[in-house]
């Protein structure tokens, strides 16, 4: 295989795009395919605060390090779940990756926080890990990104991520999810901060083989409470389809965004107002962060045996 750009002896194939890279114009070509993203969707504004949701693995941090060498003004987010040994070498990848760049990075901890790990907070409050991970980090992100002054967060979300969630919102007829589902969420409040997926061009090999070729040291496990979780199972289907004819992952995602969502989003967004107990916007009275904590902390007290 030759590099498409030097014909060179290449190093990382994009089967979708029917090309190959040697090691450099890969790189070029990952950083194009983000900046494309960032202009043609209209991701950034002038003097935009950024605020990027690091986990620790191959997307957040190649797409850290994207923007650091863009010289876009941005600070890191980590939230530590506490998932045991997964958590503390996520935290300790991220801190390590921000000292070697001078790069700012806040870490917030969610027992610290809420008094409850994510395995606890899941079981207690009656939902699977994933959900109460993914309802727990979108709510911190905003919380976070308000209090600190940023105008958007930036998450590492990256083709065969959002292709997943596509699969799983349209096997279940998520209505509500498909309206959400964009590379972009503009500030529909002004308790929203926008959110934008700068990776959605991307995939997940090709966040991988970034990471590598620039020396990131990520973290390689994939979390413990995801094994059996339905987005791999999602991902996996997609795979197959994508392994017998390449492009079939890009042609759906995109085929979503360009005919199904203008459509579904025709009515305009949900209307948004504070969230009674915490002021973070929601579309009921009380968010759904702040009823998962309340039944979590209401099981666990119920469970408690109290002291003569
Ligand atoms: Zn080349
Ligand atoms: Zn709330």
């Amino acid at each position: 295989m030759r590099c498409l750009k030097c014909r060179g002896v290449a190093a990382v194939e994009v089967r979708r795009h029917r090309a190959a890279y040697c090691a450099p114009h890969f790189l070029e070509f990952f950083e194009a395919q983000v900046h494309r993203a960032l202009t043609t969707q209209r991701m950034l504004r002038p003097e935009e605060r950024i605020l990027v949701a690091v986990s620790g693995g191959k997307d957040s941090l190649a797409l850290w390090e994207v923007l650091l060498r863009r010289g876009d003004d941005t600070t890191g987010l980590h939230i530590n779940l506490g998932i045991g040994d997964y958590s503390r070498e996520s935290r300790a990848r991220t801190e390590e990756f921000a000292r070697a760049r001078g790069a700012r990075l806040f870490v917030a901890d969610l027992r610290e926080e809420y008094g409850m790990d994510i395995g606890t907070l899941a079981e207690a409050s009656g939902r699977s890990p994933c959900s109460a991970c993914g309802l727990s980090k979108r709510y911190l992100f905003n919380k976070m990104a308000r209090d600190g002054g940023f105008t958007a967060v930036a998450t590492g979300h990256n083709l065969d991520d959002e292709a997943a969630v596509l699969l799983g919102n349209l096997l279940h007829w998520n209505m509500d999810q498909l309206a959400r589902q964009a590379p972009v969420l503009e500030q529909t409040h002004p308790h929203l901060v926008r959110r934008v997926k700068p990776l959605y061009r991307t995939s997940e090999r090709e966040s991988a083989a970034y990471a590598i070729l620039r020396g990131i040291d990520y973290v390689i496990e994939e979390c413990p409470h995801s094994r059996g979780a339905r987005s791999l199972l999602h991902k996996g289907v997609l795979n197959s389809l994508e392994a017998a004819s390449a492009g079939t992952k890009q042609a759906f995602y995109w085929g979503f965004l360009d005919r199904l969502a203008p459509v579904i989003r025709a009515g305009g967004p949900p209307a948004l107002h504070p969230c009674r107990q915490c002021d973070q916007p929601t579309t009921e009275e009380v968010c759904a962060f702040c009823r998962m904590t309340a039944r979590a902390a209401a099981r666990l007290n119920a469970r408690t045996p109290s002291l003569p």
